[in-house]
């Protein structure tokens, strides 16, 4: 066989954008002690992008140890459902379960060659936590993952997972023991001991570089799908749909795409239980701009600047901010981004399940049903591609207890 065959998508590198702005977004909000260590990893990896070496030992790993290329599989009974071509993206087959591996791969590589041998992560439903702890392993590297009590006792699998991976998993006890709280906690780990540690973010947010960064590391599923869309039907998709916690998934799948103008973009957020304060995950399409986690973007915020609680159904979107890259994006009308709700989340995720045989994340069942529903529109045209950004096997005791109510 060809070995090009198989071979995983290349990443799709740009130059970090300038003082990391996106517009009026982005920026680096930190303490001066964590300057010095946020230039030295945008050095590195630029340094890295560079590097033929360092590209093909990612390469080797995407695709003898996480899987890629992931298929991109034609939904035939879902697009009958919806009177729609719909096409998944199937990020749910990586190891460890979710796209989170593409980023933690990528990022211990960059630590690896900085000297850095203790790894800091924050986690909400615990699949970067887990994706880190596995790349931890296999590096060799020692491993810290923070974690909300609340959010180890909804997801008690993952933490027996880093455990047995050989990662500390770290609770945190402080505002509502979410992922908010857990990347507060990281972040301060990460300024106490930023001589010998390196912090792995989860998601396309936080100070400069790491948007860019994180967005240049899953940009590898953009690339391949749409190799893969024009491999299968000799054209691009019409429409992108991924959902959008922190928007890691999205801003790699949209990166592949970016650039073709006819391609329209659809975020996904969460709509939880409605649009009232503390309810939902929506920061782009309900929030302000604002500052959290050292980079300007939208938030979740009330009257004071005070960051909002928030609620979803799953722990992935369940996040009060959002990558400075999709405001941009927003702002500029590139994208659009809208609201799903748990309910909708959950009957996309059974309709997965009975159509298609597959247990969708409760994260990617939010881009399902914006997906279906596209094809309630006589005028829409297919194909649409999806982002299934990871597997629900996470999420089962979720399911259950919703569907005992
Ligand atoms: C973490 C996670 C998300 C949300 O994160 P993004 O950075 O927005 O992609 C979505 N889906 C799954 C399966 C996740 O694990």
């Amino acid at each position: 066989m060809d070995p090009a065959v198989n071979r995983p998508g290349k990443l799709l590198i740009t130059s970090p954008p300038p003082a990391g702005r996106y517009g009026q977004f982005g920026g680096r909000f930190v303490p001066e002690t964590v300057m010095p260590a946020l230039a030295e990893l945008e050095a590195a990896a630029v340094a890295a992008f560079a590097d033929p070496q360092f590209l093909e030992e990612l390469a080797d790993l995407h695709a003898d140890y996480a899987g890629r290329p992931t298929p991109c599989y034609f939904a035939s009974r879902l697009s009958e459902h919806a009177g729609l071509a719909i096409w998944l993206k199937r990020e749910d087959l990586l190891h460890t379960g979710a796209h989170k591996l593409n980023n933690a791969l990528g990022q211990l590589l960059l630590a690896r060659r900085m000297g850095k041998r203790r790894i800091v992560a924050e986690t909400g439903a615990g699949q970067h936590g887990l994706a880190t702890a596995t790349a931890c392993a296999l590096f060799d590297l020692d491993c810290v993952v923070y974690m909300g009590e609340e959010d180890m006792r909804r997801q008690a699998v993952n933490v027996a997972k880093m455990n047995l991976l050989g990662a500390r998993v770290e609770p945190v006890r402080s505002g509502s023991r979410t992922l908010k709280d857990a990347t507060s906690e990281a972040i301060r780990d990460w300024v106490t001991n930023v001589r010998d540690t390196h912090y792995v973010i989860g998601s396309a947010v936080g100070p400069h570089p790491y948007p860019w960064l994180v967005r240049t590391l899953q940009s590898v599923i953009g690339s391949e799908a749409r190799e893969q869309m024009l491999a299968a039907t000799g054209a691009l998709p019409t429409q992108v749909v991924a959902c959008v916690g922190g928007g890691s998934n999205a801003i790699g799948i949209f990166a592949g795409f970016l650039d073709d103008s006819q391609v329209r973009l659809l975020g996904v957020e969460a709509g939880g239980r409605g649009l009232g304060r503390g309810e939902h995950g929506a920061s782009l399409s309900h929030g302000r701009p604002g500052v959290l986690h050292g980079s300007q973007s939208f938030l979740l915020q009330d009257e004071d600047g005070q960051v909002d609680s928030t609620h979803s159904i799953s722990a992935g979107l369940d996040y009060p901010g959002v990558g400075p890259e999709h405001a941009q994006l927003r702002q500029s009308g590139r994208a659009r981004y809208i609201a799903v709700d748990d309910e909708q989340a959950l009957a996309a995720f059974h309709l997965l399940c009975r159509l298609e045989g597959i247990l969708p994340a409760l994260e990617s069942a939010h881009a399902i049903h914006a997906a279906v529903a596209l094809g309630r529109d006589a005028d829409a045209e297919g194909p649409v591609l999806v982002c299934l950004s990871g597997r629900g096997d996470k999420d089962i005791d979720t399911v259950l207890e919703w569907d005992q109510g």
